[in-house]
């Protein structure tokens, strides 16, 4: 799971003043430019809108329901298995660093092994609400068959990368199309400068997550 960073509040440049949203849907543009076309939970990229999560539903936090920093962009799969359930007390994408809490294993979103028994069990809940974590999914619901297929893809690509046959750019360019960051992530871990590049050619990812050789660090103020 990326982790990201929407930045501040927007302002409007005709009126140079911080941008009021008058509904929620008013956001979808700004969130698009801040943090690309990628659902913020499975990272699958989106191809059609982008549906807005309310990181704290919006029917339990009536007056954070256009709050800038309460929205994040998803896929419709993790927008209807979160609804209505909280995960402020589990891991935020923008807020800690989901990028060390996860691997993906043969399609499978699983713990990082690095973690302990505590934050095992919260990256299991997580994965629990947005049905990410191999149980039955329902009909259409393609995002981790889709990971799969990116990790596969990812690692062909890194043998290329390896042979020389593909470039840095080659790399961000092929990923950024296909989504799924951290099957990029994970399969190019040695290669620091991809790393970096990736880091960047991703719209909005949390560059404070990261050390200088691409390895993750603890995100200030956040759970991890
Ligand atoms: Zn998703």
């Amino acid at each position: 799971m990326r982790p990201v960073n929407r930045g501040p509040r927007p302002t409007d440049d005709t009126k140079n003043q911080l941008k009021v949203f008058g509904g929620y849907g008013d956001a979808r543009e700004d969130l698009i430019n801040r943090l690309g076309r990628y659902c913020c939970y499975c990272n699958t990229r989106l191809t059609h809108a982008p549906e807005i999560d309310h990181v704290k539903p919006k029917s339990l936090h009536r007056h954070l329901e256009t709050d800038w920093n309460n929205l994040l962009l998803c896929c419709k799969s993790c927008n209807t298995s979160k609804g209505t359930q909280e995960i402020d007390h589990l891991f935020r994408p923008d807020r800690d660093n989901t990028g060390r809490i996860l691997s993906v294993d043969h399609g499978a979103l699983v713990p990082h092994p690095s973690l302990g028994d505590d934050e095992r069990k919260e990256v299991s809940a997580l994965l629990t609400v947005f049905n990410l974590n191999g149980m039955p999914r329902s009909i259409g619901d393609s995002r981790l068959d889709d990971l799969n297929k990116a990790q596969v893809t990812a690692q062909r690509h890194q043998r290329s990368f390896n042979d020389g046959k593909l470039d840095v750019s080659d790399i961000c360019n092929i990923a950024t199309q296909i989504g799924f960051w951290l099957a990029w992530y994970q399969e190019f871990a040695n290669h620091p400068d991809v790393l970096n590049a990736l880091n960047h050619a991703f719209p909005g990812t949390a560059l404070e997550c990261f050390a200088p050789d691409g390895t993750t660090v603890a995100r200030p103020n956040g759970r991890c």
